[in-house]
């Protein structure tokens, strides 16, 4: 589904990026994890078109994406949810919901009440809450209301920044349950996380990002029993 070949990225003189490569197969949940500062949110930006890549390749859904515009690479169905949520605070939840629609021309009127349904099912509390301002919802409640939004475009694959930042554990652990459920609903999924040991329980595979550099790949068993991941990542000494 999606393929990055040794790609590097600079802010002016900071490289960012240090020719990462990585694969997302076709309704995988795969987790990109690392610290402050390692170049995850700089990865999703490269996909999404939002910076400049120096070198390297992008291949979404069988399309060279490297040099094409974010607007187009959303219409061939990659929704990328940003860290710190960013709904609309004065829209109601359902308007919020609703801008999500408008980066997929292709959406009929019936497909586009199959999604809200769809959204209202597996977030309930979206619906209860339908006609209040996005910015009156919790922390968590806009995190959801964020994933669904990316959900309307109806999005062959869905990228999550950090979703967990910031929220009571139960709540993380809800978001968690959802991505799951949104996998097994056919999507592909490529989450960035802190909350290591989270993101490698669900995971199929992850990819460890140190300094711009991918430092270790496996499957997400295996990276949570890995010593380096254990000692860095995980809390264990
Ligand atoms: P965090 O979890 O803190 O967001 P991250 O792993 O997502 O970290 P990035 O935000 O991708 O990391 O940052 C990677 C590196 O690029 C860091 O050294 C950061 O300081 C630098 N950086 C990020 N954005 C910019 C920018 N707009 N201009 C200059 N340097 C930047």
């Amino acid at each position: 589904m999606l393929e990055l070949t040794n790609i590097s990225v600079n802010y002016g003189y900071i490289q960012a990026l240090h020719g990462i490569s990585m694969e997302v197969g076709k309704n995988e949940i795969i987790t990109l994890i690392g610290g402050n500062g390692a170049g995850k949110t700089t990865t999703l930006m490269s996909i999404s078109g939002l910076v400049e890549k120096a070198e390297g390749r992008i291949a979404f859904d069988g399309k060279d994406v490297t040099k094409m515009a974010p607007e187009k690479i959303v219409k061939l169905g990659l929704a990328h949810v940003p860290e710190g949520r960013k709904v609309f605070p004065s829209l109601t939840v359902y308007e919020n919901l609703m801008t999500g629609t408008l980066g997929n021309p292709k959406l009929t009127k019936e497909r586009i009440k199959e999604l809200l349904e769809q959204q209202y099912e597996m977030f309930p509390r979206l619906k209860e809450r339908q006609n209040q301002a996005g910015g009156s919802l919790s922390g968590g409640e806009q995190q959801m209301l964020a994933i669904a939004r990316g959900l309307m475009m109806d999005p062959k694959m869905i990228m999550l920044d950090e979703p967990s930042l910031g929220l009571a554990p139960i709540i993380v652990e809800e978001i968690f349950n959802m991505i799951c459920r949104i996998r097994n609903n056919g999507k592909t999924v490529l989450l960035i996380e802190q909350n290591a040991s989270m993101a490698l329980s669900i995971a199929d595979r992850g990819y460890v990002l140190e300094n711009g550099k991918i430092t270790l790949t496996g499957s997400g068993k295996e990276l949570l029993v890995n010593d380096e991941v254990k000692r860095a990542y995980l809390g264990d000494y």
